[in-house]
């Protein structure tokens, strides 16, 4: 039997019938694009990130790109970020014409590190966009507190991180502004592209409304250049239907994840593997469960081989990737981050995995490692 990173197909078998029905349901009232199943969705997914606004747009790129034009990001501005993390966090400021500024990474959560981001503030940045990373936040509040006496903007980038807390509070909820994505693998995943950006200021959420509709308000009337980026009405209704079953399934995640820890607590011991670092103050969603080993690739052959599969987060961190050549950064300057890439691999970790899969899962890594 083979072991997928994720099994949306288990997970739609699960909830088909509220599917097939909330699909039908948008298909009967030919209503697809901006209308009230992406109205209700808002509201629902206001109310569980414990923001004020949430703006459905396409994809959670463009929920990037929105929140930077929100905040008036624009060339020339330095925008500080991290190196571990999907290409669009970066891609997007890069995008704009703003200059991404990568700082090293917490060796524990792989979470930018707070400690070196006022070393790198000039008089041109203009924000940080932290990454909840893997789903486990950083401490947005004490990040806040480096970046307040420079009016320097906060969009936390928690396409990882729907659901997740830090000290009670949710992902999104902190920063100016937050962005979510739907990417079908995500945590809470449409089946298509969607996206989300939360926020609790009033000013945002207008603009964000603007911007994914050709910078209009009043239709034909356009205050600005925009973008075409909604959340469609098909998809709403399927993430409405999904959204019942995110803390439960958020819930199943920590429970894998605490099992792994458990059954891996001898490699670890022997130091072969190194489980996910946990902030104690931090209630992760483990979009991904990632060990770190200088034995990945021995590893990651076993489980192949046993019909399991792993994947690398992330092979190449950002400074390091050609189309950021320009930046002009070597091999070296940010080693933390360097080193991850190098040692990193996510198992599978999913609500319906279950207890054998794992400690399959982990008899095969042991093996691997004893030989
Ligand atoms: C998935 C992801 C994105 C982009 O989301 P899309 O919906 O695929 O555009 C951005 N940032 C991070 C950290 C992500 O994991």
């Amino acid at each position: 039997m083979q072991i997928p990173l994720l099994d949306l197909k288990a997970q739609y078998a699960h909830i088909k019938n509220e599917i097939d029905e909330a699909v039908h349901r948008v298909l009967d009232s030919g209503h697809f694009i901006l209308g009230p199943e992406g109205r209700a969705l808002e509201e629902e997914m206001a109310a569980f990130c414990e923001t004020k606004y949430a703006v459905g747009v396409g994809n959670g790129t463009d929920a990037l790109t929105l929140a930077l034009r929100a905040l008036s990001i624009q060339a020339g501005d330095e925008v500080i970020t991290t190196p571990y993390t999907f290409f669009a966090t970066a891609e997007t400021v890069a995008e704009l014409g703003a200059i991404p500024v990568f700082v090293d990474i917490d060796p524990l959560t792989l979470n930018l590190d707070l400690k070196q981001v006022k070393a790198k503030i000039t008089s041109r940045t203009k924000a940080v966009i932290p990454v909840h990373i893997f789903g486990q936040m950083l401490d947005v509040e004490r990040l806040m507190e480096l970046t307040a006496p420079y009016g320097i903007k906060i969009i936390e980038d928690a396409a990882q991180a729907v659901g997740a807390r830090y000290r009670g509070r949710r992902a999104g909820s902190l920063g100016d502004v937050g962005t979510l994505s739907f990417f079908p693998t995500k945590n809470l995943g449409a089946y298509g592209d969607a996206g989300m950006v939360v926020t609790n200021e009033a000013e945002i959420n207008e603009s964000v409304r603007r911007l994914r509709f050709h910078g209009c308000e009043k239709k034909y009337y356009h205050d600005e250049i925009g973008y075409n980026s909604r959340l469609d009405e098909m998809q709403a209704a399927i993430l409405r239907v999904k959204l019942r079953y995110l803390e439960s399934w958020n819930e199943a995640r920590r429970d894998k994840a605490a099992r792994y820890d458990i059954l891996l607590a001898e490699a670890a011991g022997r130091g072969d593997v190194v489980l996910p670092g946990r902030d104690p103050e931090a209630e992760p969603v483990y979009h991904l469960y990632v060990l770190r080993s200088r034995r990945r690739g021995e590893i990651m052959k076993a489980l192949a081989g046993a019909g399991i599969a792993s994947a690398i987060y992330y092979p190449v961190p950002l400074h390091l990737q050609k189309a950021f050549g320009y930046l002009g950064m070597n091999p070296g300057s940010l080693p933390v981050a360097e080193g991850a890439s190098g040692e990193a691999f996510a198992l599978p970790c999913y609500p319906e995995l279950r207890e054998e899969e794992q400690e399959r899962v982990v008899e095969t890594i042991c093996r691997a490692l004893t030989l």
